[in-house]
């Protein structure tokens, strides 16, 4: 078997350690060996995102969110065919921005996004600046489970029907929220950095699993061992109280 992602706009939008989410999906996947190959795209560069099974964006601050927009969106019809075709994408706060309607930073300025959903970001004032540790309830594909990350983002993310999580510490999609990220079919988009693959590797293999779905239908992946990953994460819960 083998797993296609690409890594858009790496050299831009790599917040808080993202790309370590490239390197868990890697790894997850060369431990029970499917082939995986992590292609990266930026700006001007020629891609057929519909060829992946696997699109991931990370965060970014505002600056890099102004400079990325336009390619993003000169992208549209190819993400548009990725999305019809089974590709998951996996979205990280600028990212996950990006994907709805706008993103109003602080001084009122609009970044325009895809538009794919109907979510919309507006900037808060500095006191409500989302940050710090975060931790979810999560319910994936039938089971619910703990998740932690870590936010820092001044927009706040409204009109989201369909979030990833309960907010258990934390704020999520909007200050005090209650409800964080968001997800839609292959779609999953989050606030939390971390970065969120290797502080939670339960969903780092859903998405491996409806990646591959794609090409191979549904696969059994093989378990690992997760002992020092989960250890880590309850040191986090509990601190958290949660
Ligand atoms: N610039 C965006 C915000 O502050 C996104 C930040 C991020 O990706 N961490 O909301």
């Amino acid at each position: 078997m083998k797993l296609k992602m690409v890594w858009m706009y790496h050299d831009l939008m790599d917040l808080y350690g993202d790309k370590g989410n490239t390197e868990v999906i890697r790894r997850r996947c060369e431990k029970r060996g499917i082939e995986c190959v992590v292609d990266t795209c930026t700006i001007g560069e020629e891609a057929d995102l519909s060829s992946y099974d696997l699109f991931f964006l990370g965060g970014g601050a505002d600056r890099e969110q102004s400079l990325i927009f336009e390619d993003l969106i000169s992208r549209k019809q190819d993400i548009e065919k990725a999305m019809e075709s089974g590709t998951t994408f996996l979205l990280i706060c600028g990212g996950y921005q990006l994907f709805g309607k706008y993103y109003k930073d602080q001084d009122g300025n609009i970044i325009d996004g895809l538009g794919f959903f109907d979510y919309y970001t507006e900037s808060t004032d500095r006191d409500h600046r989302c940050i710090g540790n975060i931790a979810l309830e999560v319910t994936m594909d039938g089971d619910t489970f703990k998740a932690v990350g870590f936010e820092n983002h001044g927009g706040q993310t409204k009109n989201v029907t369909t979030p990833l999580g309960k907010v258990l510490f934390g704020h999520g999609n909007t200050y005090k929220s209650g409800y964080e990220g968001f997800v839609r079919d292959n779609v999953l988009a989050t606030y939390m950095h971390g970065p969120l693959l290797p502080k939670n590797p339960m969903i780092a293999d859903r998405i491996i699993k409806r990646a591959l779905k794609r090409s191979y239908g549904d696969v059994t992946l093989e378990k690992l061992d997760d002992t020092i990953e989960d250890k880590a994460r309850e040191v986090m819960l509990k601190r958290l109280k949660v």
